[in-house]
């Protein structure tokens, strides 16, 4: 097994044995175990201490060279792992698969321990509660391609969750966005997406057959019509599941089929806009999830979560969901004693995860027990009778049907059992009669050692004579040195054992034999109990399908109740679908600044909308700071909250079901992704009027400003006229550019708001109304002034300003009062001359001129060509 290196050194069979454990772990960290510890060498040992912030120290040599290493203890290895994980390793678990003493038995007294990667630890395959934030799914995806079709395959294994979509490349990355996963995996690699390679298996007929043996069926039917790309994208996806958790189990339910439109479209950019389920700062809090969020339990966030990411379009699946939030809001007692019972539910659904997975203790028994016992009493909750609604109904069933399993559980564990199966001690008295005999026997051996300690302190005279256990002695007896001769005569009965600094440890043939009798019924009870706790996993697990229902189930009641209780606080509303392109929302609110306003003592001025298919954009005008934005993702907050099934921060509302739903920022700072501003604003608007449809919602907030006011002014124009004129989706169109109003004559389906202000004594009252009709001006330098521009600034601009406005009135131009400035004249580019051919031109209604006027017209366009060309 020695290995040579190129400095001729030999290689140890140990080094041998890693690197060959190292080349199968490929660029995961290797945790090589050697006793108590997991230890990383070489590349991975520099890694993972800088991670870490441990030391790094150095080891023997390989062929010479002294090998960096660094260590971490077996026992608290999952803290580290965690760390790991989270900057962005993979981990392959080393273990030694026997036991020194079988290592030696086998093949001679220096033979190395045999070793194996048991699992690989990646970011999309975590079942351990220490690994797994509690109230965040963790996806893992896969996804493949056949032809023009693209499919993602994505398990969340610490629930068991599976599901699979297709769509065309355009719809990927938004796919991918919905989803939010932990670990993206791939064949090869994918344009324009962050995924690690996975393990193979990535084709249909693979994929075909992966998906067979692992639900046990003849035929997929069952499954739906899986296409060729989602058949690609399962097998990727069970073949990395099998390379990384080895022989364990996986918890995977059926796959459940996820068609691209029956969830609202939603593209990256959108979901960072809007701050769905992470603020701008990437964090939690600050996101409309953290806002809405009333749930007590972690899988009712879980689900919270995924509602929001993922809000529907299919409006009989929406009203289903509403009417159970109603169910909640309208009786709050109900309401409120679901919710207590609620509060002690443990996560059902993560504790099976891990049983499946084979890493599943005494305490996740507990918890299914707990829990599936406090399901089924939740049924209780509705014995007063009244009609339910219709998804609750069909719930009902699946918070019973455990009776069997939870009453052998009852019986079999201990109330609080710990953790870990180790130490034994969580199978309950009086369930099984031998397992009560050994502990009896051990316990008399405990008892019989007891009275022996008694005895010997009376028959030595040493008073501080003690028996004791530890791991390495096992039980012995132990005196003050002081006392020791009493114990050292030949015939006294005690052997020495050992002489330590203070004290001097024995044994005697009678405590040598109660010892045996403890230990070997402690051993013998501690088997039993395992026997015990495999055979409850196992009835556990033959049900989990049925389980993981339940657990699903509690997660949609929790957060019905939830939406309800907030909607109830907060006074917000019930909204009504529609299939035709509306939106109508009296006094809404957006819940995250109404909440931080709140705070300050301030009050959230309620804004109403009403877009339809006449009335199909909006343009806002109206100074900064006013509040446009606000109206403008509030809008949108409200459609997809409302489409998520939950209530809304409105008095009323009527939404036209949405199927695509964009937001974008003009300009926004997005220089990480390597694009400049102004350059991402295009590519994203260029997306939009790509896939907007007459059923989308589209908000668009200040469009243009990242490039010279005049290119800017223009592409924001064009990008109005197609919106309303080929797109046609219900629009909301934040703008700077007063000249943008203009628009209002020409297109007929778009109308003129904007938000008030008024100046007072001189000071700018921004009122955070919006009102019908375009600013009277843009208040930006009052703005300026309020954030604290110095004055001579300010008087300096209001010059410009007045010199600007001047020149506008005389020429139609926004720089023609400039010439007299010359510090800015050379800055400014000047208007290009308007063309009063093309004017005129556009004023011609063709259809509405008799062939008289259609010949003066163009009597009137040459000369005005003719003026223009002298
Ligand atoms: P700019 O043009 O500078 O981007 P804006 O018009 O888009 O500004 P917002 O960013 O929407 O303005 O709002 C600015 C601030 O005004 C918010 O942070 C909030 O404090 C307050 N505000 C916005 N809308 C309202 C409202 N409806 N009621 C009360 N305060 C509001």
């Amino acid at each position: 097994m020695a290995r040579s290196d190129e400095t001729g050194g030999k290689v140890t069979p140990m080094m041998a044995q890693y690197h060959a454990l190292k080349a199968e772990a490929g660029d995961a960290l290797l945790f090589y175990r050697m006793g108590d510890f997991f230890e990383l060498f070489f590349d991975d040992a520099k890694a993972a201490a800088a991670c870490l912030d441990i030391a790094l120290t150095k080891r023997g040599a390989d062929g010479g060279e002294p090998v960096p290493m660094c260590g971490v203890p077996v026992h608290s290895a999952e803290v580290y792992l965690a760390r790991l994980i989270r900057g962005g390793f993979a981990v392959a678990i080393a273990e030694q698969i026997e036991s020194p003493a079988e290592a030696r038995r086998a093949r001679g007294s220096k033979a190395l321990v045999e070793r194996a990667i048991v699992r690989l630890v990646t970011a999309g395959t975590l079942t351990e509660e220490a690994l797994l934030a509690p109230a965040a799914a963790n996806w893992l995806a896969a996804v493949a391609r056949a032809g023009e079709e693209w499919a993602v395959a994505a398990a969340d294994i610490s629930t068991g969750r599976f599901e699979i979509t297709r769509c065309g490349f355009g719809e990927l990355k938004s796919e991918l966005a919905r989803i939010d996963p932990a670990e993206t995996i791939c064949d090869g690699t994918v344009p324009g997406i962050a995924a690690r390679p996975g393990k193979g298996g990535f084709d249909s007929a693979g994929g075909e057959r992966a998906l067979k043996a692992r639900f046990a069926v003849a035929t997929l039917d069952g499954f739906g019509e899986l296409s060729r790309a989602e058949l690609a994208a399962a097998g990727g996806l069970l073949a990395y599941l099998d390379a990384t958790q080895k022989d364990s189990g996986v918890f995977l339910a059926a796959p459940r089929r996820v068609a691209r439109d029956a969830h609202v479209g939603i593209d990256q950019a959108t979901r960072d806009s809007l701050e769905i389920c992470r603020s701008a700062r990437g964090e939690v809090k600050g996101s409309l999830w953290h806002e809405v969020d009333r749930c007590v339990t972690a899988a009712g966030r879980r689900m919270l979560a995924s509602d929001l990411s993922a809000p529907l379009t299919e409006r009989r699946a929406i009203e289903r969901r509403l009417a159970l939030v109603q169910h909640f809001h309208d009786q709050q007692p109900l309401r409120a004693r679901v919710r207590e019972a609620l509060k002690a539910m443990p996560d059902i659904g993560r504790a099976l995860g891990r049983l499946v997975a084979g890493r599943g203790g005494p305490r996740d028994l507990a918890q299914l027990r707990d829990g599936l016992m406090a399901a089924a009493a939740l049924r209780d909750q509705w014995n007063g009778g009244g009609p339910l609604p219709d998804l609750l109904k069909e719930m009902m069933p699946a918070l019973g049907g455990h009776a069997a399993l939870t009453d052998r559980l009852a019986l079999a564990l201990v109330d609080s059992p710990p953790i870990e199966a180790a130490k034994g001690g969580y199978i309950a008295t009086g369930f099984d009669p031998a397992l009560d005999a050994l502990r009896e026997a051990s316990s008399d051996g405990r008892r019989a050692i007891a009275a022996l300690e008694a005895r010997y302190r009376e028959a030595t005279g040493v008073a501080a004579l003690k028996i004791r256990h530890n791991a390495v002695l096992g039980y012995h007896i132990e005196v003050p040195a002081r006392h020791a001769d009493r114990l050292m005569a030949p015939d006294s009965g005690f052997a020495h054992r050992q002489t330590l600094a203070g004290v001097v440890r024995f044994n005697s043939p009678d405590l040598h034999e109660e010892a045996g009798r403890v230990v070997e019924a402690g051993a013998h009870a501690l088997a039993a109990e395992a026997a015990h706790l495999q055979r409850l996993t196992a009835l556990a697990v033959e049900r989990r399908e049925a389980i993981a229902e339940t657990a699903d189930a509690v997660a949609r009641i929790d957060v019905a109740a939830a939406n309800a209780e907030r909607a109830a606080v907060d006074g917000w509303c019930l909204p009504a679908l529609e299939d035709q392109p509306c939106l109508e929302i009296s006094a809404g609110r957006h819940p995250v600044v109404e909440r931080a306003l709140r705070e300050t003592g301030e009050r959230f001025v309620a804004n109403d909308v009403a877009l339809g298919p006449a009335d199909r954009l909006w343009l806002i005008t109206g100074p900064n700071m006013g509040g446009k934005s606000t109206f403008l993702r509030q809008a949108a907050l409200i459609v997809l909250l409302a489409q998520a099934g939950c209530y809304v921060p409105a008095a009323a509302a009527r939404i036209g079901i949405v199927d695509r739903l964009f937001s974008r920022v003009g300009a926004s700072d997005n220089l990480a992704r390597g694009r400049s501003t102004f350059m991402v604003e295009m590519v994203e608007t260029a997306a939009i009027l790509a896939q907007a449809t007459s059923r989308s919602l589209v908000i668009l907030d200040e469009i243009g400003r990242g490039t010279s006011t005049y290119d800017g002014l223009a592409i924001a124009w064009a990008v109005v006229e197609a919106m309303h004129d080929t797109v046609r989706a219900r629009t909301l169109f934040a703008t700077h550019y007063h000249e943008l109003t203009r628009l209002a004559g020409r297109l007929d389906g778009l109308s003129l708001h904007h938000v008030r202000a008024r100046e007072w004594k001189g000071d700018l009252v921004l009122l955070h109304e919006v009102a019908k009709g375009a600013a009277d001006r843009s208040y930006g330098i009052a703005v300026a002034r309020l954030a604290g521009l110095p004055a001579a600034v300010v008087s300096r601009a209001k010059e410009v300003l007045a010199k600007l406005e001047k020149g506008r009135e005389a020429t139609g131009g926004i720089a023609a009062g400039l010439d007299d400035l010359p510090l800015f004249a050379a800055a400014i580019p000047s208007e290009p001359a308007s063309n009063p051919v093309a004017d005129a031109l556009a004023e011609i209604e063709p259809d509405r001129l008799s062939p008289r006027e259609a010949l003066e017209a163009i009597y009137r366009l040459k000369q005005l060509a003719s003026e223009r060309g002298g």
